[in-house]
């Protein structure tokens, strides 16, 4: 069978399933099985009845009239014995008088039986026999008659004459009658037992085609229940594909058949499937998960396999000489759904994490490891990762580190640095920017470490509360204590911004330690006002006007326009350290590049820092270009607290820029 055919026909099976068509099924037969087998009982029970019934009343009769044949037999031979002994006492008037009485008396007799043989068989098939034995007795009575009136007269030969010729005759004549009435009889009883037994065989026969089609019933209900509840295990129910287990199982299957290593596992989302759902309603998002899995599902080749995790997130084992031609198709594939009654084919690209199956994998290994591969294609935002051992420490790391997380905040682990900004038309501090250190086992953890992880997991947005009120409290003690603070700038991710309390809060810390707008600046990253930008510009006005500095970090590495920071009113620009770098080393396209950023900051009305400062040379270009702000190394690394507390009681540097 094809694999297409194959997958139209899991198709119909599934949404078989689906109608609960299965169940009606399976209702239906139970219900023929009980119809089949209380019409075969019924039967079976009316047929043993009528045998029965059949049997007893043939058998009562036959036996009834068995008697009276052999009771009229009788008398008629006593009776003829009686005549003949009459015969042979011919002489003897007494004795013959005395034979004459006797037969007589028999005569009556039998005639009463006759009689009452009569009334049981007249109407049956019987009755027609019973008027020859009846008209055969007449006649031999008749003989009888003649004999005993000769004899009365003592004409011993007249009577002999119907002794020898009348008498014996109308005997035969009975005994025929007899005989043929025992032979219908035993035609009767024969006729009753074969009846009987072609009964009993029909029953027989019903009874073996009840059992039979009970089994088979039976066993037909058994295997759809059995698949029906195989379709409920295996089966993932929105798109009709297996689920989990069931590909767990073949991989363990593939693992003891050894073939496993001939596979590559595929783990992969949907790009921004939430979009589909929130834009095209979720029954569009279902249909296009269901149809995304057939899709792909049809691109299969033999013995692959693919099952649905969850959500939009789905699991394949492929072919290693097929996996680059599957990969590029499942990068982006072309489903179609019906949206208001009409077909749209829509585009959906996924991420995919890919792990290549070594010998002695399990088949959770495998699954952990392409969970693992895929979550990194979102971080480092490319579309497919391979799965490489590293991978385990770094998820190691960032497990641990997300876990010790929040006890570092509770016990104030994090520790704010400062790094001075420097005023290079006159060469003194103008200003800092708080930068996070994690005192870690006694070893201070840099930002990279860790602010990136806590902003993927969204858990940054604490620490950035924490270091804005370490910054204003330490701004509060400063000024309590006669220092004369200078601004501080705070990182805040993008992150806060969908958060609609975030101005709230800043002002509420703002507001709690008495700071003076003048000493707070909050650097928001360059990307995030592309994304967030209706959120990003009401915080920027919010905090415009209570008088809180705005600026742009990192500028010139995220996507935003430049007519966008035209829209935005901030206050200061920061060009990021890429930039800085390729001053003073010949890449004179840089210097034009930061020459042009510089000048239009500037017309647009914006002040301008550059971090990452390194070399004199660059602070001297920076310089030329009308820059006053600078940030780095050529000056100040981050400062501890203390050693930024001395740099605020003498502000001026002694390395003076040309
Ligand atoms: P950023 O905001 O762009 O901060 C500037 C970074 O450049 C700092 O690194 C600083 O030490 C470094 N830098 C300054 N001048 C020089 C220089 O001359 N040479 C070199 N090589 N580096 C220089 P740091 O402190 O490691 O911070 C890295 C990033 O971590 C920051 O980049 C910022 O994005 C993030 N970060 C630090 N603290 C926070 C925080 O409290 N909240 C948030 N959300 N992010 C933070
Ligand atoms: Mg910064
Ligand atoms: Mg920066």
């Amino acid at each position: 069978m094809s694999e297409q055919s194959k997958a139209v026909r899991r198709e119909k099976r599934n949404s078989y399933i689906k109608k609960r068509k299965l169940p009606i099924r399976v209702l239906s037969l139970t219900v023929l099985i009980s119809v089949v087998g209380l019409a075969g009982l019924l039967y079976i029970s009316y047929s043993m009845d009528r045998i029965a019934r059949v049997y007893n009343g043939v058998v009562k009769n036959d036996y009834a009239n068995l008697e009276y044949m052999d009771s009229i037999s009788q008398n008629f031979y006593r009776q003829q014995a009686l005549v003949f002994q009459y015969m042979d006492n011919f002489d003897d008037n007494d004795k013959k008088n005395n034979l004459k009485i006797n037969a007589k008396n028999i005569e009556t007799a039998l005639f009463d039986e006759v009689k009452e043989f009569g009334d049981n068989v007249i109407g049956t098939v019987y009755e027609s026999s019973y008027h020859t034995i009846f008209s055969g007795l007449n006649g031999y009575f008749s003989n009888v008659n003649y004999i005993f009136e000769f004899g009365d007269v003592n004409d011993y030969s007249t009577a002999e004459f119907y002794m020898q010729n009348m008498l014996l005759e109308s005997i035969e004549e009975v005994n025929d009658a007899v005989d043929l009435f025992n032979t219908l009889i035993k035609d009767d009883v024969n006729k009753t037992q074969q009846e009987m037994t072609n009964h009993l065989e029909v029953s027989r026969i019903i009874s073996i085609v009840i059992i039979v089609l009970l089994t088979i019933f039976t066993f037909i209900g058994l295997a759809w229940s059995i698949s029906a509840s195989r379709e409920i295990a295996y089966k993932d129910p929105l798109t009709g594909i297996d689920n989990m287990d069931k590909f767990q199982k073949d991989m363990d299957r593939y693992i003891k058949k050894g073939r496993i290593t001939e596979y590559i596992c595929v783990c992969s989302n949907i790009k921004d499937f939430t979009i589909v759902n929130q834009q095209l309603g979720s029954a569009v998002g279902d249909m296009a998960l269901r149809n995304f899995a057939n899709t792909v599902t049809q691109r299969l080749q033999k013995d692959e396999r693919i099952a649905r995790v969850g959500g939009d997130k789905f699991i394949m084992l492929i072919r290693n000489e097929h996996i680059d031609e599957f990969v590029k198709f499942v990068d982006r594939v072309s489903i179609t759904v019906d949206y208001h009654n009409e077909a749209h084919i829509i585009q959906l690209e996924t991420r995919c994490g890919l792990c290549r199956i070594k010998e002695g994998y399990d088949a959770g290994t495998i699954v952990d490891d392409v969970h693992l591969a895929l979550s990194q294609t979102k971080l480092k935002a490319v579309d497919n990762i391979w799965f490489e051992e590293n991978m385990l420490e770094q998820a190691y790391d960032r497990k641990t580190l997300l876990a010790e997380y929040q006890s570092a905040i509770k016990h104030k682990e994090f520790v704010v640095y400062y790094q001075p900004k420097v005023n290079i038309f006159n060469n003194t501090l103008c200003g800092s920017e708080a930068l996070v250190r994690w005192w870690r086992d006694d070893k201070i953890v840099p930002p990279f470490k860790f602010i990136p992880v806590l902003e993927e997991e969204g858990r940054v947005t604490e620490l950035d509360f924490y270091v804005f009120e370490q910054v204003c409290c330490d701004i509060r003690t400063w000024l309590d204590n006669g220092i004369k603070p200078v601004r501080v700038s705070s990182n805040f991710s993008k992150l806060h911004l969908r958060n609609p309390g975030f101005a709230e809060h800043v002002l509420e810390i703002v507001d709690r330690y008495n700071i003076d707008s003048e000493y707070l600046e909050i650097e928001l990253t360059e990307s995030s006002g592309y994304e967030d930008f209706d959120a990003f510009t009401e915080f920027v006005d919010k905090m415009r006007s209570r008088g809180i500095h705005i600026s742009i970090d990192d500028f010139g590495t995220g996507y935003s326009s430049l007519s966008l920071l035209k829209k935005l009113d901030v206050d200061v620009i920061k060009i990021d350290k890429s930039f800085i770098d390729g001053i003073a080393i010949g890449d004179e396209m840089n210097e034009s590049l930061v020459k042009n950023i510089i000048y239009m900051i500037k017309d647009l009305n914006r002040h301008v820092i550059c971090e990452g400062v390194e070399s004199m040379q660059q602070a001297e270009f920076l310089k030329k270009q009308n820059c006053h702000m600078v940030q780095g190394y050529l000056f100040d690394k981050p400062l501890p607290h203390d050693e930024y507390e001395e740099r605020l009681k003498s502000p001026v540097y002694k390395n003076v820029v040309e």
